[in-house]
């Protein structure tokens, strides 16, 4: 009973906003969390820069679906649903992800939700819990699921922790300093070998 948790943006799709923002020409819409600590205040800077440029839902699904999944994603991920149940836990927004998830076979996917008004803008956003993807590893263990999870950021470290084989995939220099307990892979063929072999050693572990 084994369960992937993938991390999404950097692992199997650009970073969204960093893209849009290139594609689109708006570099405000760079600002992450390392300019703006305040995740609420980020949010709301970023939907009123989204609305100065009247670019409501449609427009910015457009964008999204021109980017694509990385070189290799889908079938990464087609490879690992043959072998085990996967599951994408992402801090983005369903309705960013969904062109994209699209591309990559629509696998499972937990992540927060925007609301636009009725012509498309988009006036809030919804976090669907406080700390999702390591609660969620969680209670795949509650459920008896061995859970080998992978992400390439700060956002991932807690989840990383909490499943029985964290990995990371392209992470900064500065991610592989601050948690050397995590093994570092650069390509989908070595995350895939790290992802079977953790797998395979927590079962021998188990006796
Ligand atoms: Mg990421």
């Amino acid at each position: 009973m084994h369960i992937v948790c993938l991390d999404l943006e950097g692992v199997l799709v650009p970073e969204i906003w960093i893209e849009f923002a290139t594609r689109t020409g708006i570099p405000e819409l760079r600002r992450t969390t390392r300019d703006e600590p305040d995740y609420d205040r980020l949010m709301k800077y970023r939907l009123a820069i989204l609305a100065e440029h009247k670019l409501g839902l449609p427009d910015i699904q457009r964008v999204i679906a021109a980017m694509g999944p990385l070189d290799g994603a889908r079938a990464f991920v087609d490879g690992l649903r043959e072998d085990y149940q996967l599951i994408i836990l992402s801090d983005t927004f369903y309705e960013f992800a969904h062109p994209l998830m699209r591309q990559l076979g629509w696998p499972t996917l937990f992540c927060h939700s925007l609301e636009a008004d009725t012509n498309g803008m988009l006036v809030n956003y919804h976090l669907r819990m406080p700390d999702q993807k390591r609660e969620a590893v969680r209670r795949f263990k509650e459920l008896r699921f061995t859970v080998v999870a992978a992400g390439d950021s700060y956002n991932d470290t807690a989840m990383l922790g909490e499943a029985h084989a964290g990995i990371l995939f392209h992470p900064p220099e500065k991610v592989i300093e601050e948690f050397p307990q995590f093994p570092v892979t650069l390509s989908y063929a070595e995350l895939r070998a790290e992802i079977d072999r953790a797998f395979g050693a927590h079962a021998r572990a188990k006796g």
